[in-house]
């Protein structure tokens, strides 16, 4: 039988009102039922806004410094736990034990991060035109922040939201997604236990149609960050512009990676590799599009399906496994959906375009790593978020033209070049529609003490992570101050 997780609410765990539950499956192994979790409704998102709001005035009239440490101590908690923790990760989310250990240690850092944040905070003081008078800023919490969060980063996404939110002085409802909800149960888990006041955090699982919607309209609410799919994102914005909450949406992406003739074609395949197809694809930086130049087309997509074709796909604890499976039938469809698509549009399947069957394969949701050689700009293959171990390859004529292939999508998170030409490195960091842009590096792979976001259809509002990210969580008051009478 398996286990029964509740809600986090004022400080108590507790059952939800609907008193039903839902199963959150191991995607590698449909037989398992990694924990049975809130079907939490309405009248449980009402109780923990409720909870929030009551609780907020005391948590940010509390020392910053002292709201800081709570993150440490749960960081500490969450450490001794690492293993554990991944092992969960992978079991609820299907990436690899290396991955999802990987990102564990980043929740684990996210919060030492922000804890110490608690003692900085930074305002500014500033000269004031008139003589006698003191001007400076303050930071001030918004009040009661929702956090909506995916099922690709369980814990990462989670941490980066509720870390920031909290040592700024809001206090949180957060809803995490019902495919993978056992990781940011943890953090919740670890903060109950470092002592967090009842209240400040409250931890809310069910559908997003119900529990995320009343979430979102709930009107002790000041702010939502979203992260997910732009359709639910989309339909986000129209809610929140309508009260004025203050909103935060990460979205999809199509993000490209441009490899130019000088590139060393081992190195540029390994990125590509690791960009398009670790952690399934699943990822919302993951590279989708490969963009080379033609004089160097054809001996690397050779390396590149040479080593795509040795990726090792399975259940992500075993030892050696590199790619783990898509997270639910859902995915997998779509996965295959768009295989269908892009044969259907013309592109050449390189490599991969399958399901896996027989074996351990017949107990998850197991696609092959594929690849599209002739992809062109106006093929869904080339504009479309498949979120799945699926490459598109362009041909580019020359620098300028894989610059406008690569601008050529709605979207824009992250975007990629290899190249050791540092004019037309620098041009493409100049014109690239993108928020996160990497140099002979995966389009994926972003740090937390960095700001983190994109442009375009991808993202809205401030960005996440670092400094930036207490921005979005506070206000700023202006004080003038004449201290002469
Ligand atoms: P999703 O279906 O949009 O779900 C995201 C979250 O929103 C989940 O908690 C979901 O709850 C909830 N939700 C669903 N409908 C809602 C509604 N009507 N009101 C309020 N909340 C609602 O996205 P996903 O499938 O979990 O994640 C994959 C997507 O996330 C991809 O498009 C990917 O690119 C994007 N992503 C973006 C970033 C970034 O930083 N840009 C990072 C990671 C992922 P349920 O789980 O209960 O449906």
């Amino acid at each position: 039988m398996a286990d029964v997780y509740r809600n986090y609410v004022a400080g108590q765990w507790v059952e939800c009102k609907t008193k039903k539950t839902f199963p959150n499956v191991n995607p590698a192994n449909t037989n398992e039922t990694v924990g049975l979790f809130q079907a939490s409704g309405p009248d449980d998102i009402q109780e923990a806004c409720e909870a929030a709001a009551k609780a907020q005035p005391a948590w940010a009239a509390l020392p910053a410094p002292l709201r800081g440490e709570f993150l440490y101590k749960a960081a500490e908690i969450m450490e001794s736990r690492l293993q554990k923790l991944s092992e969960e990760m992978t079991r609820e989310e299907g990436k690899t034990l290396p991955e999802a250990r990987g990102e564990v240690k980043r929740a684990v850092n996210i919060l030492r991060y922000f804890g110490g944040e608690g003692p900085r905070q930074f305002s500014y003081q500033i000269p004031s035109e008139r003589e006698n008078v003191f001007c400076y800023t303050l930071r001030k919490p918004l009040g009661v922040v929702a956090l909506i969060t995916p099922w690709n980063f369980p814990s990462a996404i989670p941490a980066w939201k509720m870390a920031p939110a909290l040592v700024a002085g809001n206090t949180v409802v957060i809803k995490p997604a019902s495919l993978a909800p056992l990781s940011a149960y943890r953090i919740v888990e670890a903060l109950h236990e470092a002592g967090i006041a009842a209240g400040v955090l409250n931890y809310v699982t069910g559908s997003g149609g119900w529990a995320g919607n009343a979430l979102v309209e709930h009107p002790v609410i000041r702010a939502v960050s979203f992260t997910g799919s732009c359709e639910v994102g989309n339909a986000l914005y129209e809610k929140a512009t309508k009260r004025r909450v203050r909103l935060q949406l990460e979205m999809g992406g199509k993000n490209p990676t441009i490899v130019l003739k000088d590139a060393d074609l081992d190195y540029a395949a390994a990125i590509l590799v690791n960009g398009a197809f670790f952690s399934t694809g699943q990822k919302c930086t993951a590279c989708s599009r490969a963009i080379i130049e033609r004089s160097i087309y054809e001996p690397l997509v050779e390396k590149l399906t040479a080593k795509t074709k040795k990726l090792k796909v399975g259940n992500g604890l075993e030892p050696g496994v590199e790619i783990g499976p898509a997270v639910d039938a859902n995915q997998l469809e779509t996965d295959l959906k768009y295989i269908e698509i892009a044969k259907q549009e013309g592109a050449q399947l390189l490599c991969g375009g399958n399901r896996l069957t027989g074996g351990i394969y017949d107990l998850g949701y197991f696609v092959e790593p594929t690849i599209f050689a002739g992809v062109t700009a106006e093929m869904r293959i080339a504009q479309e978020e498949v979120f799945g171990p699926v490459l598109a390859l362009m041909v580019a004529n020359d620098f300028e033209d894989a610059l406008r292939l690569a601008n050529c999508a709605r979207f824009g998170l992250s975007a990629s070049i290899v190249s050791r030409d540092l004019t037309h490195v620098h041009q493409f960091i100049n014109r690239i529609e993108a928020g996160l842009i990497t140099v002979n590096l995966p389009t994926a792979g972003v740090e937390y003490q960095l700001p983190f976001g994109g442009t375009k259809e991808s993202s809205f509002g401030m960005r996440e992570q670092g400094l930036a990210a207490l921005d979005f969580y506070t206000e700023t008051r202006t004080v003038y101050m004449k201290y002469t009478q």
